[in-house]
C-alpha cells in the first residue's frame, strides 16, 4: 500500500501529527497511521487508575473512534521497518510512502531488572497499574518503595507523584502512620532542569515523611525486600516500580538506533535517511520522554510535511517546549514550564500548586481527547 504520509505509532506524536496534517491538507493528506493497539490511553491515566481515581475502562481511547479526512487508521502489528526505502511490513502487509514518520514510543524492558514484572509491581503499563489499583487497597503496614530501575524514563516527576499520591491514599485509610514510603530515583533532583520545581516536591516529600533517595536504581526485587544499585537493601512490602525503557525491538532490528534511541536533528526531527522523522519517546530529541514533548515535536514535522505536500519546501523548526502538570496530593496540581532547546542548558519555571491547576490538567486531556478522536 502507498502512502502519501506513513505514521508509526498512533500515541501523543502520532495522534497530533495526523490531525494537524488532516486538519491542513483534508482529503489530500494521504496519511496511513498504524499501530498495534486497539486504543490510546494517556499516561497520567495510569496514575488515576492505580490510585482508583478512574476505571480503566474510562481512560480507555478506541483508535475505533478516529475518523479523520486523509487519515486512514491500520490496526497492525509492525514486525520490520526499512528505513532507507521507506516501507514497512505489518501483519496484514506491506506499505511505502513518500515520507516515514517513526512514534513508536520507549517499551519496558525488565529483563534487566530481576522481580520487576510486567503487569504485576510496576505501574508504567495499563495492566501494571489496574493490578496495583487491586493490591495497594490492601496494604495498611509496612515498607513502600516506589523505585525506578534506570534513565532516561517517561514523565521524569511520574515517580513523585506516585509518591504524593500513596501518602494522601494512605491517610485516608488512616494508616499512614503504620507506613513508611521510600522514592529510589536515578536523577539527582526530582525535576532537574527546575530546581523550584525539585525544591517544591523535596519540601513535599520532607513534610510528609517520604524518604527521598536520589542518584540510585532498583536494581532487584525480592521477598519483602529490594536492592539497590549501589548494593544496599531496603525492606518492602509494596513496590511500585518504574521499569526499564528502550525503543521497541522493531525500530533497533531496523539499524535506526544508537545507544537505545533514534538519533534526529533536534529542531528538524529528521533521521539520517531521507524523509525519514522521527518523534517522541523513541528518540533521542535532547529533551524528556513526555507527551507534551512528542506532541511539539509533531508539531514541527507537521509544518515540514504540509509545506512538502503543497510542493513548498522550508522546514519546521521545533522549538523544545513544554509545559508538565504534576500532582503534588491535597487536590493540588502544580505545573513546570520547561524549555530545553533555546539556552546552553534547560531551564524550567514553576506554577506553584493550586486547585485552578487541577482543571487546567483535565482540560489539557479533555482538549486532546476531542482534538484527535
Ligand atoms: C505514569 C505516567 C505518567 C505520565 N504523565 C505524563 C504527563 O503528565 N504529561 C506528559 O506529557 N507525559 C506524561 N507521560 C509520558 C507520556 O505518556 C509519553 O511520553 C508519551 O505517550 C510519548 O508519546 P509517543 O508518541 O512518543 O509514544 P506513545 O504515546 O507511547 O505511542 C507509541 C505507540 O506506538 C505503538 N507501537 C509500539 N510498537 C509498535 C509496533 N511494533 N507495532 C504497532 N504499534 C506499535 C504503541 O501501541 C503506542 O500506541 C506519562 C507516562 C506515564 C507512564
Amino acid at each position: 500500500m502507498q502512502s502519501r504520509v506513513l505514521i508509526l505509532g498512533a500515541g501523543f506524536g502520532g495522534l497530533e501529527l495526523a490531525t494537524i496534517l488532516s486538519d491542513e491538507l483534508g482529503a489530500d493528506a494521504g496519511v496511513t497511521l498504524i499501530d498495534g493497539a486497539e486504543e490510546f490511553v494517556f499516561g497520567f491515566s495510569k496514575l488515576d487508575v492505580m490510585f482508583g481515581r478512574a476505571s480503566p475502562e474510562s481512560v480507555r481511547l478506541p483508535y475505533a473512534a478516529i475518523d479523520k479526512p486523509g487519515v486512514s487508521f491500520r490496526r497492525e502489528r509492525i514486525t520490520a521497518i526499512d528505513p532507507g526505502r521507506r516501507r514497512v511490513t505489518t501483519e496484514a502487509g506491506v506499505h511505502e510512502a513518500e515520507h516515514l514518520v517513526v512514534a513508536l514510543g520507549a517499551d519496558y524492558d525488565v529483563e534487566p531488572t530481576p522481580g520487576v514484572v510486567l503487569g504485576e509491581n510496576e505501574y508504567y503499563s495499563v495492566a501494571g497499574a489496574e493490578r496495583l489499583a487491586d493490591v495497594i487497597p490492601g496494604f495498611e503496614r509496612g515498607h513502600a518503595v516506589i523505585g525506578v530501575c534506570d534513565a532516561p524514563f517517561k514523565c521524569p516527576p511520574a515517580p513523585s507523584e506516585a509518591c504524593l499520591l500513596l501518602h494522601d491514599q494512605l491517610v485516608e485509610r488512616g494508616v499512614r502512620d503504620r507506613c513508611e514510603i521510600t522514592l529510589v530515583l536515578p536523577l539527582p533532583t526530582p525535576v532537574p532542569p527546575s530546581p523550584a520545581t525539585s525544591d517544591a516536591l523535596v519540601e513535599a516529600f520532607a513534610e510528609r515523611d517520604i524518604r527521598f533517595l536520589p542518584g540510585r536504581r532498583l536494581a532487584a526485587a525480592g521477598d519483602g525486600a529490594i536492592a539497590l544499585d549501589d548494593g544496599s537493601e531496603l525492606p518492602c512490602d509494596l513496590l511500585l516500580a518504574v521499569p526499564r525503557h528502550r525503543a521497541p525491538d522493531v525500530v533497533g532490528d531496523a539499524g535506526m538506533t544508537e545507544d537505545g534511541y533514534v538519533p534526529v536533528d533536534s529542531r528538524t526531527l529528521r533521521t539520517r535517511y531521507e524523509n525519514v522523522y522521527a518523534c517522541g519517546d523513541v528518540a533521542t530529541v535532547g529533551v524528556p520522554k513526555a507527551g507534551v514533548f512528542a506532541e511539539g515535536a509533531a508539531r514541527s514535522i507537521a509544518t515540514t510535511l504540509v509545506a512538502a505536500l503543497r510542493g513548498a519546501a522550508g522546514d519546521g523548526c521545533y522549538d523544545g517546549l513544554g509545559s508538565c502538570y504534576i500532582e503534588f496530593g491535597g487536590g493540588r496540581v502544580g505545573r513546570v514550564d520547561v524549555d530545553f532547546l533555546s539556552g546552553p542548558k534547560p531551564t524550567g519555571t514553576l506554577q506553584p500548586p493550586s486547585a485552578g491547576l487541577v482543571a487546567e490538567k483535565a482540560e489539557f486531556g479533555a482538549s486532546r481527547r476531542a482534538r484527535w478522536f
